[in-house]
């Protein structure tokens, strides 16, 4: 260990270089060196080299470690460079490195379903109460006949000669990083391994059928537009007796004519007439559930809410529920006839201009200094 090279070297950074400086000296070295790409003789030991200083110079704890001892480091297993076990995975491929592909995966190993999506409506009240329903969902699953394997049962099975049953291909291919050695799936199997000489004649091979799959599933009270439930195992059948993937339900809620919702918490509008609203009454006003009665003061002004408490929307997660609001809004009449137009002007004369001394701080006088320009 006597020439090892400093790891700063390696990777040709300062020594007070950030992990991200590091990770781009490393990645910019990784491709040069890397044995898929770099064929010279000592282009594997390079890229230890620099895998090795990458390895601990990006873990906070080895590096301070490193910057105070060096490579002449006390501490057992550590000085020494790399162990056996980190290389023996292999380099990794370049484009797993590089391009996030997964193209030397073991093509034999069990795959997992993909996940499946699907937009469901419901009601504004179904979304408050929850509900529970069949859906039939189109998705592939694995085939009865021939448990997925493809092949009509009874029939033989033979280790591809290509491949010899290892599923995989290497092709070279010239990149921006020079002649690169890729392994892909084989052409004459497709990646299965196995040839197949007598064709399951329900799934044509392939091992898996579509059908359109009626499914039950459970909203629960309180969901809003845009929930997404996820109903586990019921996406598509996975290969190779990988897990199949999950279902995921979005959630769209229909509005309602007259309740609006914000979180838990319900609105509704309510109409007063004129006379309602100056002397009080007592009105009936829906909720989700049921009518109740709500008591309007003398004097209520149009645009006040009323709070309805727990008659909301039960919540989601957790006890109890949201509150309704009431917003009166009073109406105007319209249509009078002759004989009521009149009480009104005789009301208006007897109000007269007592309004602003009854209310200083009304609308009233707000609106007469905005005229005045105040
Ligand atoms: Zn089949
Ligand atoms: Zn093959």
């Amino acid at each position: 260990m006597a020439d090892k090279r400093d790891y700063y070297e390696v990777l040709g950074v300062d020594r007070n270089a950030s992990a991200d400086e590091i990770k781009k000296a490393y990645r910019k070295l990784a491709r040069q060196y890397h044995p898929d790409v770099n064929k010279a003789p000592d282009a594997e030991a390079k890229f230890k080299e620099v895998k090795e200083a990458y390895d601990v110079l990006t873990d906070p704890q080895k590096r301070a470690r490193y910057d105070q001892y060096g490579h002449q480091d006390p501490m057992a297993g550590f000085g020494g460079g790399a162990s056996a076990s980190d290389f023996a995975g292999g380099f990794g491929d370049i484009f797993d490195m590089f391009f996030g592909g997964g193209s030397r995966r073991d093509p034999n190993a069990p795959q997992r379903g993909n996940d499946l999506q699907y937009t469901m409506t419901i009601s504004f009240k179904e979304a408050v109460f929850g509900k529970e329903t069949d859906i039939t969902i189109p998705r592939t699953e694995t085939c009865d006949t021939c448990r997925g394997s493809g092949a009509r049962p009874g029939s033989r099975v033979d280790t591809c000669s290509s491949c010899r049953g290892t599923g995989q291909e290497e092709v070279v291919q010239n990149t921006p990083f020079g002649r690169i050695v890729n392994r892909r799936v084989c052409s004459t199997c497709g990646g299965k391994g196995r040839i197949i000489r007598e064709r399951c004649s329900v799934c044509g091979g392939s091992g898996q059928v579509k059908r359109q799959r009626k499914i039950h599933v459970k909203i629960p009270a309180g969901v809003d537009d845009g929930a997404q439930l996820r109903v586990s195992g019921e996406g598509e059948a996975g290969l190779r007796g990988g897990p199949p993937g999950d279902l995921y339900l979005v959630l769209r809620v229909q509005p309602h004519e007259f309740f609006e919702r914000e979180g838990d918490d319900i609105y509704c509008e309510v109409p007063l007439t004129f006379a309602q609203a100056a002397l009080g009454d007592e009105i009936e006003v829906p909720t989700l559930t049921e009518k109740v009665k709500l008591k309007i003061p003398a004097g209520t002004q149009t645009g006040t809410y009323f709070r309805l408490k727990g008659k909301g929307v039960p919540r989601l997660r957790g006890y109890g529920q949201g509150d309704q609001h009431v917003k009166v809004t009073v109406v105007t009449p319209t249509n009078l006839t002759e004989a009521q137009k009149n009480l009104l002007r005789e009301f208006a004369a007897s109000i007269g201009e007592s309004t602003q001394e009854q209310h200083p701080s009304s609308i009233f006088e707000r609106m007469k200094k905005a005229i005045l320009g105040d």
